[in-house]
């Protein structure tokens, strides 16, 4: 069984896929063709921002968010501890510095009390300055975004929401309204990896904004900095105006996306949750097991399935986390770790200021989690089997 079966999404909207991708190899506009803008449209609409830049996957998307805001060296961006490492290295190559955050137990998110301790001890020490915080939608369920957004308020810090794991996820906030993930921070950032919510067949990144201007950013940042702002000007197309990167979404990149997003908007946000509410439902009698929580008023699009696992098979001293994983995998049950190392005993920050940080409930979660085969196209009886083998390996495990 496979962790995320892209194989049987592919059988499903096989006749879409293949006229788009057949439609731009005769068109042979691989780079910049009038799918990408059409893909834009709809991803804009769809989260409900003014403005999406696509560009080559969600850690450039990330990097040009930050680029385009002026985030550079002597800042200090907050990051959560439990993430994807993109999360932390994209403030880091711009020259910034991540700052790591503890995250909830229950939600894996990030804790606003954590994020306002961390950001007076930085503002105590007086050597970086407050500039960024990094929001991430873990496993697809948005961040907490009332309490950060107001924490963002009472600091002047900017809020970029790393929706890579959480497109397609929403909140309902106390007066009714829908906020879309991706429209969650002053600017967004999104990942079309094969494995996330929406995946192309390669790379691809989307940013959001509503802010014209940093949108002109963006767009001229992901083109070698070519000068934007002056479409009269003949020489101006000439004009490299910044330094930028060189990072766009493939025409066939954004035709497989255009294929899939209104399956996505119409059935798998809903086939996904659902085998979520089936391995809650089954998995919650378990001693000790800890499944993922989903707050009130927040909807997740389920990028994983992860739950922590009793205490004793805390990985360690003990490897029992493993054994278990050994053992489904003889079932020919796949399973991931997200994620083994907290973010600030990554190598990369070693000796560096990122590395020191107050995160206990990261650490414990390092120790305990378990990612669980979830997609859209996974059946009931999988799901059942999935948990009774689990079980299994449970109670082999423990009579080591
Ligand atoms: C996957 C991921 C990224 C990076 O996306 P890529 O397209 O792989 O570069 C960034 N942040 C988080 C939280 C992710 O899960």
């Amino acid at each position: 069984m496979e962790f995320r079966d892209l194989k049987r999404q592919y059988q499903h909207i096989k006749p879409m896929i293949d006229a788009n991708i057949a439609e731009i190899l005769s068109s042979a506009h691989f780079i910049s063709g009038e799918q990408v803008k059409t893909l834009e449209t709809a991803l804009a609409s769809y989260v409900g921002v003014k403005h999406c830049i696509t560009c080559a996957n969600g850690t450039d998307a990330i990097s040009i968010a930050l680029m385009a805001h002026g985030v550079g060296a002597g800042d200090a961006v907050f990051v959560p501890d439990f993430t994807f490492f993109s999360s932390g290295e994209c403030p880091a190559a711009v020259g910034a510095t991540p700052i790591f955050v503890d995250v909830c137990s229950d939600t894996y998110n990030m804790d606003p009390k954590s994020l306002t301790a961390t950001i007076e001890k930085i503002i105590n020490e007086n050597e970086l300055k407050p500039k960024a915080i990094v929001a991430v939608d873990l496993f697809g369920q948005p961040f907490e975004y009332q309490a950060i957004r107001l924490i963002c308020n009472r600091y002047g810090l900017l809020l970029l929401e790393d929706a890579a794991q959480g497109f397609g996820g929403h909140i309902v906030l106390p007066d009714g309204t829908v906020k879309m993930a991706c429209s969650l921070g002053d600017i967004a950032t999104t990942s079309f990896f094969p494995a996330k919510p929406l995946g192309c067949y390669g790379d691809g990144g989307a940013i959001f904004t509503n802010d014209d201007y940093i949108a002109s950013l963006c767009r001229s940042i992901a083109v070698h900095g070519k000068d934007m702002e002056h479409p009269d000007d003949p020489n101006a197309k000439y004009n490299n105006a910044r330094i930028g990167m060189n990072s766009r979404l493939d025409t066939l990149q954004a035709g497989v996306l255009l294929a899939k997003l209104p399956l996505f908007k119409d059935e798998e946000l809903e086939a996904v949750s659902h085998v979520a509410d089936l391995y809650t439902s089954f998995l919650s009698g378990i001693d000790e097991l800890i499944v993922p929580v989903v707050k009130e008023n927040m909807y997740s699009s389920w990028a994983q399935y992860t739950i922590q696992l009793p205490l004793s098979f805390s990985d360690g001293e003990t490897m029992n986390r493993r054994a278990v994983q050994t053992r489904l995998k003889e079932k020919n049950i796949m399973t991931n770790v997200y994620y083994i190392k907290p973010m600030h005993k990554q190598g990369a920050f070693k000796d560096t200021r990122s590395a020191v940080a107050d995160c206990q409930v990261t650490e414990e979660l390092c120790g305990r989690v378990l990612c669980l085969p979830i997609h859209p196209y996974l059946e009931d009886k999988e799901v059942k089997f999935v948990v009774s083998e689990l079980k299994i390996a449970l109670k082999r495990t423990k009579t080591f």
